[in-house]
Order: structure tokens, then C-alpha cells, then sequence
């Protein structure tokens, strides 16, 4: 069955994609064998919230994988969901949060399906702890267009598994997965806000609270300049360790259609982060929230990507290894700064030492630094070449699901293990992003 074409959440690049809807496992094997067979090749799609072309099938033609969003099992005294692919975050929560469980490790957006997180390993503002969302995958269920259905884990057929973990959809259709979940005594978070004048101060917040908190994020101006050249707002948190354990439903208001141009410019931006950073507090300011609002800020406001306007915008998420941190993000911050662009969504942070398990997983010890940048020509032609040979220099890389633009010799630098992965792709299945990096 199809519906009505499909983009990533950046709207950029523009390649409609035509959906073949799965609603039962027992579609998919027929689905993706007749789709190979029409267009050559395929791609599952879960709810679209990656930004570039990783989510895009380089025929423009997906399986989507969205409706596919029953529970399959679930273990109340250990933790332990098995759930369909395209089983939402937000659908893990309604039913984990009332019996005292929360997700391992939660992207910015709780819309995503169990299939996207997985196959971008995705991470939070807890990595430094909990590393990533592959950490806590037990097994999972892939089916192939050449070896049909397997059973994937440490155990069986581990090599698929740690490709699969971050692996771009590119290994198969993952059917089904069981997550470990981590216990929770209450909702609620107990957090602290202070907000910080440089990037000195931002690593010396960063190095003492890390440690002390589960939860750690920061907000950057990225159009700061001079002395105030990376000032920003530091966050972090906990579950409270007493309070009710209430699934959050708020109200959710929505951008009801995409003006012609981007709301976003110099100006409004400049003043914007102005009057933020000043109201931000100075000292440290303690408060209790829910995990909505401290966790997925952004779900309040539904389609909030059309306000970039029809050109859609691009995100910009690298990663500097620890070592040369402090500056490769102060030289990013500088050419940002410089360019006059960019966008109130401007986030920064450490990533810790826990190992991903996917072969092609973005974090590792380092510092994230990820904004969004209104689409224009220019973008590729003078400010990411820029950027992108700072982040060559300082031996980091860019997170695909983030990316539009990245060349193929960043991205086979960035990810040597991107052969062990292309040998086990399934020959069914190729997205524009990997055509992009690897052909
Ligand atoms: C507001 C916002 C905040 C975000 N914050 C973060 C963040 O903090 N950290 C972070 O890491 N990411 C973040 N992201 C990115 C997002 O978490 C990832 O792009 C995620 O993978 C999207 O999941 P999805 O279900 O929308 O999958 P899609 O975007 O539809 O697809 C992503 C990939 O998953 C594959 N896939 C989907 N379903 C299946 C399946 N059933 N079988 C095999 N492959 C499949 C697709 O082929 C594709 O390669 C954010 C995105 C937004 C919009």
C-alpha cells in the first residue's frame, strides 16, 4: 500500500521518497523482495526524523516501517521490552514509565522508532554514562533479502549484530529488537542551570558535573564573538529520587505550514541568543521538572522544521576527539561566528569513554558540537568546506544521520570500518547518503 511521498526531517536534499507501507511482519518479506525487484534496491523508513539523505533510499522508494508498532513482550521485574521496529520512543514511555522504567538512552525527540534508534545508534545527554542506545539492544530480529530471517546478538550471528547497532538500515530490516531498560523511582528530574561566559569555563563546568550527574547538555551562542566566544548555558540532571511516576502528555502546539523563506536569519537570531544567555542564571539554579520538558523541549512545538522555510535546512553535528577539543570546537565556533549564520538550536557535549557497539556508531571520547543551518547555496560552498577541514585537522567526524553534505573521503576517514560494513549490507538495500559516501 502506498501514501503520500516522503522527505527527512531537514528537507534537504528534496528526493520525495514513495512509501510501501508494511502493517504486518508477513508484508515484509514479499514488500521488499518485489520493491529490490522493481527498483533495484530499497531502504526502511521509521518516522523521517533524520536530518540529510541517511534515511532516503537511493531509488526513492521505501519501506516503511513506521506502522509496524505492536509490543511483542515485556518482563516488568527485569526491565526488558520487546518490541516491533517502528514502535515509537514515546510509545516505550507510555507503557515503562507507570511500572518505574525509563529508556537506557534517549535522542532529543521521543518520536523516533525503536528501528531509527538502533540504526543510528543514537545517543543522549547521557552518554558519558550509559553510552549509546545500541549499549542496552539484547537482541534483535533482521530480515535479509538473502538469508532471510536471523536472530541477531553477541551470541548469534554477532557480526550482523554490531553491524546492525548503527549501521544505517543497510544490513537488513530489523523486524523486531528487546531493549533493557533502567529503573526509575520517580518522573521527575531534579536539575541545575548555570550559565557559563567561554568555552574554558564550559569544560571546567563540564569535567566537575559530568561526573556528579547522570544528565549533561549545554546550550552554546554560536554567534558569540570575541571574549564571549563560546558562552552558553550548561543542564544537567537526575531522576528525582522520590516522586510519581506519571507518563507526560502535554499540550503540543503545531507550525501549521512552511513559509516560502527561513524565519530564521542574523538578526532575530542574534537578539534571541542575546536576551538567552542574559536571562540564563549566573549561579547554579536548582529546579524540579518533568522528563518532557528536560529531556524533549523540541516535541512541544510539532513541524517545527518548516519554519526553516521551503529551502529546509542542514544540520551541522561533529564530533572533536578530547584531546584537541577546547580547540577544534573554538575554531568551529570562530568560523561560525564569523559566517553570521546559523541557529538557536546550538548544542554542545562530552561524550564519555563507553564503547559503542556497532561498527559505525558516531560517539567516542570527545566533544559534539551540533547546530542547524538554514539551507543556502553558500552553505556548501564556503562554510562547511571550512568547517569540515577543522574537523579533518582535529581528527574528528560527522554524525550521518545529522548529514547532506559530508565528502566521501571525510566520511571513509572518519569510519574506516565502513568496508566490514558494506560487505555485510544487504545487496537489497542502499540509501542515497551511502551511494553519496561510498560510490
Ligand atoms: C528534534 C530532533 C532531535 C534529535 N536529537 C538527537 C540526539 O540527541 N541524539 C541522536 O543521536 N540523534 C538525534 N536526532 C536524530 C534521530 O534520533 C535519528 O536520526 C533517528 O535515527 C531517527 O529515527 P527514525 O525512526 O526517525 O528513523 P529514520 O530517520 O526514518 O531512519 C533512520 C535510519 O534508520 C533506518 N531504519 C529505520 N527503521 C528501520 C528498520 N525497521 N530496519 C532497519 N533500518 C531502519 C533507516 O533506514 C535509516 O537509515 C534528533 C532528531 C530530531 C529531529
Amino acid at each position: 500500500m502506498s501514501s503520500a511521498s516522503l522527505l527527512s526531517w531537514g528537507q534537504f536534499p528534496r528526493y520525495p521518497q514513495s512509501p510501501t507501507v508494511c502493517h504486518w511482519p508477513g508484508a515484509l518479506a514479499p514488500a521488499l523482495a518485489k520493491l529490490a525487484a522493481a527498483h533495484g534496491s530499497t531502504l526502511a523508513y521509521g518516522a523521517g526524523l533524520s536530518y540529510g539523505d541517511s534515511c532516503l533510499a537511493a531509488s526513492d522508494h521505501v519501506l516503511h516501517t513506521r506502522a509496524l508498532d505492536r509490543f511483542v513482550a515485556a518482563d516488568w521485574t527485569a526491565g526488558k521490552v520487546t518490541a516491533e521496529a517502528g514502535v515509537s520512543l514515546a510509545d516505550i514511555l507510555r507503557i515503562a514509565v507507570p511500572r518505574g522504567w525509563f529508556l537506557p538512552v534517549t535522542p532529543g525527540t521521543k518520536y523516533v522508532t525503536l528501528g531509527g534508534a538502533i540504526a543510528n545508534d543514537v545517543h543522549g545527554k547521557n552518554h558519558h554514562r550509559r553510552g549509546t542506545f545500541g549499549c542496552h539492544v539484547r537482541r534483535l530480529g533482521l530480515l535479509r533479502s538473502d538469508l532471510g530471517r536471523i536472530e541477531c546478538s553477541p551470541h548469534s550471528h554477532p557480526a550482523h549484530f554490531i553491524a546492525t547497532i548503527g549501521g544505517l538500515g543497510l544490513t537488513g530490516i530489523i523486524e523486531w529488537a528487546e531493549l533493557q531498560l533502567v529503573p526509575i523511582r520517580s518522573s521527575r528530574i531534579d536539575s541545575l542551570t548555570q550559565r557559563f561566559g567561554d568555552l574554558d569555563e564550559f569544560f571546567s563546568l563540564s569535567t566537575e558535573l559530568d561526573e556528579a550527574h547522570e544528565f549533561c547538555v549545554a546550550w552554546i551562542d554560536c554567534l558569540a564573538k570575541g571574549k564571549a566566544r563560546g558562552r552558553g548555558v550548561y543542564m544537567a540532571g537526575d531522576f528525582a529520587p522520590t516522586g510519581p511516576l506519571a507518563v507526560e502528555t502535554k499540550r503540543k502546539v503545531t507550525v501549521p505550514l512552511t513559509p516560502p523563506f527561513s524565519l530564521i536569519n542574523g538578526l532575530s537570531l542574534r537578539a534571541f541568543n542575546e536576551v538567552y544567555w542574559h536571562k540564563a542564571p549566573a549561579t547554579r539554579r536548582r529546579s524540579n521538572t518533568g522528563y518532557d520538558s528536560f529531556f524533549y523541549p523540541l516535541d512541544a512545538l510539532l513541524n517545527w522544521n518548516r519554519i526553516y522555510g521551503r529551502q529546509g535546512f542542514q544540520q551541522y553535528q561533529a564530533l572533536i576527539p578530547e584531546h584537541v577539543a577546547r580547540d577544534g570546537i573554538s575554531a568551529l565556533l570562530e568560523a561560525i561566528a564569523a559566517s553570521g549564520t546559523g541557529s538557536f538550536l546550538a548544542v554542545i557535549k562530552r561524550c564519555g569513554s563507553v564503547d559503542s557497539p556497532g561498527l559505525l556508531s558516531f560517539p567516542k571520547p570527545g566533544t559534539t558540537l551540533a547546530l542547524d543551518f538554514p539551507h543556502h547555496r553558500d552553505l556548501g560552498e564556503t562554510l562547511f568546506p571550512r568547517l569540515d577541514a577543522i574537523v579533518r585537522e582535529a581528527g574528528g567526524r560527522l554524525y550521518p544521520a545529522k548529514d547532506a553534505h559530508m565528502t566521501g573521503d571525510d566520511f571513509r576517514r572518519g569510519y574506516p570500518a565502513w568496508q566490514q560494513l558494506e560487505a555485510l549490507r544487504d545487496p537489497a538495500l542502499l540509501s542515497r547518503f551511502w551511494r553519496r559516501v561510498t560510490q
